[in-house]
């Protein structure tokens, strides 16, 4: 007897139909499973035969064929080991009865426990969009599966429980639709009225936020660069329910929501150090996951001692800063995932860290200082929007007892400014200032004569290219957007000028 199941294939943050045909014959015993990559399908076997003996059924003594359809999508990871079982119980008859107009997913234990799958809610929803009824998943899972509506989701602790349910011994109900509302109060770990001092850093920051431009930042070991990157995510907008849903996929599909979560309602903060392989910073690997890049997709990436890391790293960082998404090779074909993050680098002045330092001598010569600024490449340091000098925080300022401003407050100011954004570029994809392309910088950064002057005497004393000079422009209307302004004043150029490298 040949049975069907159906299931889903995640491909990027997408799926794609997989139809699970299970034949058996008489002849004798074995197990085939066809249209898996090899070692998926040996691990596969063992777990499905055993979870299917742990559940007081029989596997078949028979010539056992899967295949799984069609065989030109890619499928992999163990999420078929759950619809592989149910279609040889159905197909040696120990259940009746599968509605065609049901998916199902899930990795079996070899006790039979229907374990935390990876990638549920891209699966369920792309489910749901294909037009199936039901869909049946771990129950470990069922928290980020809530979230989609208008399908009945089905979620089972194990092999067992699902068994019953097939042949009419137990019902199991669709697990309630959970609906998302924003957090009334965002928590971060650290808020910018922690911060002492600073306040130059601080501005930059929310320019920052307001207008999605990238930082670089140097400055001695102990100046607080890691604390104030880690407040950025702080004072950004709240993700908004389209965002959050793309965040959540892109942890669902790494498998870290560990079923705490429905939604992931914070903005990333990722910090992947220096010696992190190349598969989990940009993604990739066997079973392609999205890397540190994508996991900050609509957060904050953080990269401390930005020279320290490989150059070819480096380099593979600006399809994503200027598209918003890595393109990831496999031996089958492309894959993208989204990867649209505010970048914060970090740099000491030098290797030894103390060259611009006040109270400690730096020990480096001048030939180790100048190979070690010239490890970041040109175009690298030519997206960084904003160039800042973070000096060493005065002993005194440290014990005085002021308290700086709440991320809340400021994160008001900086909704303002996105809300100027989004009415500006209510027609195009574009969402803050720091993606203006051309056509959109020459018409909402309309300088006057005075600003012209300003702006092209700097350029020449600075030698500017003309990428920094768009960028100047950007950079100018985020502060405009802050200071309420419809029109970029010569004091929004000065500042922005600070914001050029030293050289
Ligand atoms: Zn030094």
């Amino acid at each position: 007897m040949l049975a069907k199941i159906n299931s889903i294939a995640v491909i990027g943050l997408g799926g794609e139909r997989v139809e699970v045909e299970v034949d058996l014959s008489n002849g004798l015993p074995a197990f085939t499973i066809v249209g898996l990559p090899d070692k998926a399908v040996e691990e596969s076997k063992e777990r499905v035969r055993s979870a299917i003996k742990n559940c007081g059924c029989a596997f078949p003594q028979k010539r056992i064929t899967v295949n799984l359809a069609p065989a030109d999508t890619r499928k992999e990871g163990p999420s078929y080991d759950l619809p592989i079982a149910i279609g040889i119980l159905l197909a040696s008859e120990q259940i009746f009865f599968v509605p065609s107009k049901a998916a199902i997913i899930g990795e079996l234990s070899l006790n039979g426990d229907l374990r935390h799958t990876n990638g549920i809610l891209p699966a369920v929803m792309s489910v749901k969009e294909l037009g199936f009824e039901s869909v049946l998943i771990p129950e470990e899972n069922s928290k980020e599966a809530a979230i989609v509506s208008n399908i009945a989701i089905l979620a089972a602790k194990n092999l067992k429980e699902i068994v019953k349910h097939f042949r009419k011994e137990l019902v199991l109900d669709p697990i309630p639709y959970h609906e998302y509302n924003q957090p009334e109060e965002l928590v971060y770990e650290i808020d910018f009225s922690q911060i002492v001092g600073q306040e130059h850093a601080k501005r930059a920051l929310e320019i920052s936020a307001s207008g999605g431009h990238n930082i670089l930042m140097s400055g001695p070991p102990g100046s607080g660069k890691t604390l104030l990157a880690k407040a950025l995510v702080s004072i950004l907008p709240p993700l908004t329910y389209q965002e959050a849903l793309e965040v959540t996929k892109i942890y669902s599909i790494v498998g870290e929501l560990k079923n705490k979560t429905s939604l992931v309602s914070n903005r990333p903060y990722r910090n992947p150090h220096h010696t992190t392989s190349d598969i989990a910073l940009i993604g990739g690997g066997k079973w392609p996951r999205p890397g540190e890049i994508s996991l900050a997709h609509r957060g904050v990436l953080f990269l401390d001692e930005l020279p320290e890391f490989p150059r070819h790293v480096l380099e593979v960082l600006r399809q994503p800063l200027e598209e918003g998404f890595i393109t990831i090779s496999r031996a089958n074909g492309t894959l993208t995932f989204p990867a649209q993050f505010v970048l914060v680098a970090a740099q000491n002045p030098c290797p030894c860290g103390y060259a611009t330092d006040t109270e400690k001598t730096c020990t480096c010569n001048a030939a180790q200082i100048s190979r070690y600024q010239k490890k970041i490449s040109g175009p690298l340091i030519d997206r960084m929007d904003i160039h800042l000098e973070v000096p060493r925080v005065k002993y005194e300022k440290l014990t005085e007892n002021t308290v700086g401003e709440k991320s809340e407050i400021i994160r008001k100011r900086v909704l303002n400014a996105r809300h100027r954004q989004e009415s500006r570029f209510q027609n195009s994809d574009t969402i803050t200032n720091s993606e203006m392309n051309l056509k959109q910088i020459k018409k909402d950064c309309f300088l006057d004569s005075d600003c012209k002057k300003l702006l092209l005497s700097a350029s020449k004393q600075l030698g500017l290219s003309a990428r920094s000079y768009h960028r100047i422009l950007k950079l100018s209307r985020t502060i405009a957007d802050l200071a309420d302004s419809d029109n970029i004043k010569i004091e929004h150029i000065a500042e922005s000028l600070q914001y050029r490298p030293r050289s």
